[in-house]
């Protein structure tokens, strides 16, 4: 039997109605030339018609691609709506990608323009599309278009955001999130058990707009009136500690990497983080020290868990609800379950370890311009895709990532987590960040190597028969875990999304 409910479109325009119809007074603040600004949703609004106008005179039309290198910008919010509204496609490049990856990412989208703002202009050489730079003059350009009064209602199945894998562990992949995907998933951060954002919060986005749609926290924003902070092109801690002070910012979102810079600056010159209430920390399992200090300075930590595949936030943890070391539950319209090497269903024991399969309505169910079923497991009558992370479920339905299978050290045929021994390892008071390699051997096949930065009181302090003495006495891990070498370094490269490049300090560190 139908339902009698009418069909009505989960699109991006709906978003952007609520935005300008309900929430004019609601603002966004924005780092800019080293100010931090600020325009109402008012008048935000109205500028986003504006772009929407000048993009249909550059002769963007429906399924056109638009493409975008920048940061978390005033200029980069605009076209998030402004694209998707006009029936286009927003395709979010991230700025850290080499120039060929770039050039072969347009090729394969045929975007016809692209955005730039705060990047150096070398990476556009070999580019042929025409490229805007997003200046005060683009902005005089922009102010002088005229206000676009109507948008087609777009379908929900459209098109509205490409995004690529940040290509951790291969080529960058690109994934198309649909109208109805940002806003099933706009809609779930609202509930309480989730980020609940509402009119009474101002979130700081520093993860970056460039990946996953900031994770959709600009358009749950705009749902629901919630004021928001964006830091601007290449913001550094006492920018991000700045803005958290002078925008009243409660809830904040980044990576564990990016956490651990805020709390090293604040507690070195001694800031504070206030009025900040919320740290909200994914893309890679935030340290025991980082949800510590937080906690310990009266700042809840959610720990949340997605990926490219996943459009963004997929699974959370909060205090209340669970325990913030583990990734926790899924976000609701999301599944989870994990397999064997065979594809055999695990059970939720918290014990039994295998690859975490997903599927909802915000999961891709494949990738743009692939045929390629290779990450697809058909169980219980159902479509579910592979996301390389190992995990252990626990018997309330909350996982645990143990790692990714890329990064497993396979030492004499047995599997030791680099993400256990590296929060292991991050717990010694001296460290302030830890990576674990594997690192090529002819006895074992491979063997965990520990890159470390030490804490700067423990520059003197620090050696490697201390941490590896102190790993030998919290006895947590049988002794053949237990890293051969401890390289000590200035800092860990990150990637552009802030998780220890280990593509990188394996090509560098494991031969
Ligand atoms: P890439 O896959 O190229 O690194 P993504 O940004 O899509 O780019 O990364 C998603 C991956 O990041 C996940 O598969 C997982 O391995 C890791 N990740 C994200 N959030 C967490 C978390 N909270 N804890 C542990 N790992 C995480």
């Amino acid at each position: 039997m139908d339902g009698t409910i009418g069909n009505f479109q989960l699109n991006i325009n709906h978003i952007f109605n609520r935005m300008e119809t309900y929430f004019g007074k609601s603002v966004v603040y924005y780092r800019e030339n080293s100010e931090i600004k600020k325009i109402t949703f008012r008048e935000l609004s109205e500028r986003i018609r504006k772009t929407a106008n000048y993009l249909i005179k550059t002769g963007i039309g429906p399924d056109d691609t638009v493409a975008t290198l920048s940061w978390n910008t005033i200029r980069h919010l605009e076209l998030y709506f402004a694209v998707p509204l006009i029936g286009a496609v927003l395709n979010t490049i991230n700025i850290k990608y080499h120039r060929d990856v770039i050039k072969n990412m347009i090729r394969e989208n045929n975007a016809k323009l692209i955005f730039y703002e705060g990047i150096p202009e070398d990476i556009l050489e070999g580019i042929n599309i025409r490229s805007v730079k997003m200046d005060q003059a683009f902005d005089d350009n922009i102010y002088s278009s005229e206000i676009e009064k109507n948008f087609p209602d777009n379908n929900e199945k459209n098109a509205a955001i490409i995004c690529y894998t940040s290509g951790t562990t291969g080529n960058p992949k690109g994934v198309v999130y649909t109208h109805r995907s940002i806003f099933i998933h706009s809609l779930s951060l609202l509930g309480h058990d989730s980020i609940a954002l509402s009119r009474q919060d101002t979130s700081l986005v520093m993860v970056p707009m460039y990946h996953i749609s900031g994770w959709d926290i600009p358009f749950a924003a705009a749902l629901t009136g919630s004021n928001l902070a964006l830091p601007g092109v290449h913001p550094d801690p006492p920018d991000i500690v700045n803005m958290i002070s002078s925008c009243r910012v409660n809830k904040a979102f980044a990576a564990p990497a990016v956490w651990t810079s805020i709390i090293e600056y604040s507690i070195s010159n001694e800031t504070g983080l206030e009025p900040l209430k919320y740290a909200g920390i994914g893309g890679a399992e935030p340290s025991d020290y980082i949800i510590k200090t937080l906690m310990e300075s009266g700042i809840e930590t959610w720990h949340l868990w997605g990926m490219t595949e996943t459009e963004a936030i997929a699974t959370i943890s909060k205090p209340e609800t669970g325990n913030v070391h583990n990734q926790g539950i899924p976000m609701p319209a999301f599944e989870i379950n994990a397999v064997d090497e065979k594809n055999n269903k695990l059970p939720w024991d918290g014990k039994s370890t295998g690859e975490l399969l997903v599927r909802g309505a915000y999961a891709t169910s494949g990738y743009f311009h692939t045929d390629s079923t290779d990450k697809i497991v058909y169980m219980d009558g159902k479509t579910w895709i592979r996301t390389g992370d190992i995990v252990k479920i626990n018997p309330d339905g909350s996982i645990k990532i143990v790692d990714r299978d890329k990064d497993l050290i396979k030492s004499g045929g047995e599997w030791i987590s680099s993400i256990d021994l590296e929060n292991t390892i991050m717990e010694h008071p001296g460290v302030l960040e830890a990576a674990v390699i594997a690192k090529k051997d002819d006895r074992w096949g491979e063997r965990p190597l520990a890159l470390v930065v030490k804490k700067a009181s423990y520059r003197k302090k620090l050696d490697k028969n201390s941490l590896r003495e102190y790993l030998i006495s919290l006895d947590r891990f049988p002794k053949w875990w237990i890293p051969d070498d401890f390289y000590f370094v200035d800092e860990i490269p990150k990637t552009g999304t802030g998780k220890f490049d280990k593509k990188l300090l394996r090509s560098k560190y494991s031969k």
